[in-house]
């Protein structure tokens, strides 16, 4: 048993951990959870065929299994507590480009970030990338992530071709967008089966570069009509909110907003190959840090230099891929920042019109000077027909909260219901406290959901933490 978190390092539960190499060997261990006697008819899982039966007594095949990538939930996704949890970083890495048409067949356990150091010196760049790089194909689909281009290039899934999943009976079944099971897999969390591999489509640049503009708005509504009213001209934008203003100054922000740069943008500011990228982590959180470390102090005095070091405006700046999409990624395990107790994301989307809840949360969050590291706001466009997935059209806003600060649950509780009324829901990726009845009022497609997953796996095989306390 090895005992599991998610990134936000809350809640660990024990599993046993399975490192299939291949597809065969995720078929084949499939079916041997499959097949066991004990997990039949006996499973844990309350909203299913379980009768909350005890692990330890009936053998962690009664517990099912999940995929797990490289653990970049911030909750229980990838947990399977008394279960197997199947290491799908584990697969070995390979992927080919064909350079004609920009697709890329990748194995599941490849990461964004192995794919970037191979694809972008050959002109090509994934087509949504969240805001670390080291996920895996297989969660990038499972979660359906969406990155900075939402609002023009919609989430992972709609670039996805074909993907290979092997379902509870252990068969690999090829399927493509006119398949209902492949859009319950898109957003699906890991529950219809296990992805081994994926052909998505890539796109063409010219260079490693981003030519980006940077503004800072003096408070919420600037920022939601600057974003309004210019967002369509970038192909990448994001607002960095500094959630310890008050007053008149709530919600103030750093859009930064950008394109791919060309060879003619770099000219004059890249020696060598433009196309060059070779990112390293040079910097490691250290293993233990002091409960407390990010507290008003510290986090408010970061948020105030942020703010203030950013320029008024300044446009055409030439920045590389890491500081653009993936700033965090240059401290190796930064969540240990945030001390024993591990830190809560929350990040919900509500409809456009519902701008309204998006000012009730943040006033509500600045009056009680509520320490969020990092809040970011962006605008997402159309969604996948994943049932499962996070995204539609709407405003998103993710918050990163050092956990055990006083009165959080109950806040947290409270704008559950704000979103939920306002048409919204929450990312499942992000989630570790919410509810079922939440998540069942913001996913109004889940029965139609559950009825495919049902079919697929009609036996409950595929279990996760969060299936579980969600209801899923
Ligand atoms: C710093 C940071 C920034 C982030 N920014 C964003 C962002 O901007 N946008 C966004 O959308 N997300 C973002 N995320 C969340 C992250 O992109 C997702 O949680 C993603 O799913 C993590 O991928 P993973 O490989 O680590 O999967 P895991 O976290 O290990 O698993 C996630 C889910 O995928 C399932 N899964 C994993 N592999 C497979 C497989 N082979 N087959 C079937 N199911 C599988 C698991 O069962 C689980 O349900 C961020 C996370 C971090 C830490």
């Amino acid at each position: 048993m090895t005992l599991l978190t998610g990134w936000g390092r809350t809640a660990p539960t024990p599993a046993t951990l399975a490192r299939p190499r291949s597809a065969d060997e995720v078929a084949a261990l499939v079916k041997e959870i499959g097949a066991d006697p004990a997990r039949k008819g006996n499973g844990a899982d309350p909203a299913r065929k379980g009768n909350g039966a005890d692990p330890a007594r009936v053998g962690h095949g009664s517990r099912g299994l999940v995929a797990r990538g490289l653990g970049r939930s911030y909750g229980d996704a990838a947990q399977n507590a008394g279960g197997t949890v199947l290491d799908c970083a584990a697969l070995r890495p390979s992927w080919t480009l064909d350079p004609e048409s920009g697709l890329v067949t990748a194995s599941a356990g490849t990461s964004l970030h192995d794919l970037m150091t191979g694809l972008v010196p050959r002109g090509w760049f994934v087509p949504v990338s969240p805001g670390t790089r080291y996920v895996t194909v297989g969660g990038a689909i499972a979660a359906d992530v969406h990155g900075k281009n939402h609002h023009v290039d919609s989430s992972f899934g709609a670039h996805v071709r074909s993907l290979t999943l092997v379902t509870a009976d252990g068969s690999a079944r090829v399927l493509g967008p006119s398949d209902d099971l492949f859009w319950a897999t898109v957003g699906g969390m890991g529950l219809t089966g296990v992805i081994v591999e994926a052909t998505f489509a890539c796109v063409p640049i010219e260079t490693s570069r981003m030519r980006v503009d940077v503004e800072r708005t003096r408070d919420l509504d600037e920022t939601l009509d600057v974003m309004t009213a210019t967002d369509d001209r970038y192909r990448y934008t994001v607002a960095w909110i500094d959630l310890m203003a008050r007053g008149g100054r709530t919600g103030r922000s750093v859009l930064t907003r950008g394109d791919h740069a060309t060879r003619e943008d770099v000219r004059g500011h890249v020696r060598g190959d433009p196309l060059a990228f070779a990112p390293r982590q040079r910097l490691s959180a250290p293993p233990r840090v002091p409960d407390g470390l990010l507290n008003r102090a510290t986090v408010g005095a970061f948020n105030a230099v942020w703010y203030a070091k950013a320029p008024r405006e300044r446009r055409g700046l030439i920045q590389g891929i890491t500081p653009f999409f993936h700033p965090l990624d240059a401290v190796a395990g930064w969540n240990r920042m945030y001390g024993s107790r591990g830190l809560v994301q929350y990040q919900f989307v509500v409809p456009f019109g519902a701008e309204d809840t998006l000012r009730r949360v943040v006033g509500a969050l600045s009056t009680r000077r509520v320490v969020s590291f990092l809040t970011v706001l962006k605008r997402f466009g159309a969604g996948t027909p994943g049932m499962l997935s996070f995204p539609m059209p709407g405003w998103t806003l993710a918050l990163d909260i050092p956990a055990g600060v006083p009165g959080l649950a109950g806040l947290l509780r409270v704008f559950d219901e704000w979103v939920v009324a306002a048409g919204g829901r929450l990312y499942l990726a992000k989630d570790s406290r919410t509810s079922a009845s939440v998540v069942a009022a913001g996913y109004p497609r889940l029965e139609e959901w559950r009825a495919i997953r049902d079919a697929a796996d009609p036996d409950g095989l595929f279990r996760s933490d969060l299936a579980r306390r969600l209801r899923l």
